[in-house]
């Protein structure tokens, strides 16, 4: 009898989590979300750089140096920007954006040369198109490694394309009720100060930076005087919300990054705005302390907080908060 009790539990249970809609965007805070965000687009920084033409309406290209081109996704909230850094015998694809385009259709507009997929860490909304490529590589933390085998399924994505969170039509070869993000074998895994060439002049030094994910890495062109930083940095509000950030280490990779400060002029970040200017790092970092002693401005919904400061904002939680 029990035994015929538990089964039917366990089906009825089954049956409630096939049923489970996913969770539609749409209803998320306003303050991380905020209605018709695509009224304040085009960013002011885009004027002002060099826009190429490609085929697709999806993806808007600027090139920001002669070899360093910017993969800009403005049409989806998360306004994901994959780069593509041209050297003289190899290109690296740093991370792939949602996925939602072509992005290899793209690429193959742009370069002739073989390309590399370096994923500065493996949210959804960076490893979307890694399927289209031959070579991913990724920081050698088990984070990254399994979330690349195991892939993202359709239930995950579909919010990212529901309600508010688009606001242009999706390519029509997007097909909505089977579009995933397939498993994918890294080719390669790095290890902090290692150095990719790409041929030339032009090396990539992977700076490990875990905070916003545990394996978030940057990217230092030295050459270029370019930081590519991922998630660890962009205009905002960065995410150091969600489960997996771990603030300690998020502020310990700021201060890692500051200290290396002489190094770059312009950071090169994974969403909004592709060309920021290297001194709002020390700007992170203060800000960081200042939400940890219990000041400055904010909004709040819940347990969520978003802070407010001069070119950025930062998204934390109340329970992240101490001093
Ligand atoms: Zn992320």
């Amino acid at each position: 009898m029990n035994g015929i009790l538990l089964i039917s539990l366990v089906f009825i249970l089954i049956l409630c989590q096939g049923n489970k809609p996913a969770q539609d965007t749409s209803q998320r805070s306003e303050i991380i979300q905020p209605q018709k965000w695509w009224k304040n687009l085009p960013r002011p920084k885009y004027s002002s750089l060099k826009r190429m033409k490609v085929s697709q309406e999806w993806y808007e290209v600027y090139q920001l140096t002669d070899d360093t081109l910017a993969i800009y996704e403005p049409y989806q909230f998360e306004e994901a920007i994959s780069y593509l850094l041209l050297g003289k015998e190899t290109a690296v694809l740093v991370d792939t954006g949602t996925g939602i385009g072509n992005l290899r259709k793209l690429v193959t507009e742009l370069t002739d040369l073989p390309v590399s997929v370096i994923n500065t860490h493996t949210h959804w909304d960076h490893i979307g198109a890694n399927h289209r490529f031959d070579t991913i590589i990724c920081f050698n933390h088990p984070e990254c490694i399994d979330k690349l085998l195991k892939g993202v399924d359709n239930t995950q994505l579909r919010p990212s394309i529901t309600g508010d969170s688009i606001w242009k039509p999706l390519p029509k070869e997007l097909d909505t009720s089977s579009w995933e993000s397939p498993s994918v074998k890294p080719s390669k895994i790095l290890e902090d100060g290692d150095i990719i060439k790409l041929g030339g002049e032009r090396k990539l030094e992977v700076i490990y930076t875990p905070g916003h994910s545990p394996g978030s890495i940057c990217l230092l062109d030295k050459k270029n005087r370019l930081l590519f930083t991922g998630d660890t940095f962009f205009p905002g509000p960065l995410y150091a919300y969600p489960e997996d950030v771990n603030i300690d280490l998020y502020r310990a990779s700021i201060d890692r990054l500051n200290g290396r400060i002489e190094e770059y002029d312009y950071l090169c970040s994974g969403h909004n705005d592709p060309w920021v200017k290297s001194e709002v790092i020390p700007r992170v970092a203060r800000a960081f302390q200042i939400i940890m002693a219990g000041e400055g401005d904010f909004k709040q919904d819940g347990d969520l907080r978003r802070y407010y400061f001069e070119g950025f904002d930062i998204l934390i939680r109340t329970d992240m908060i101490k001093d």
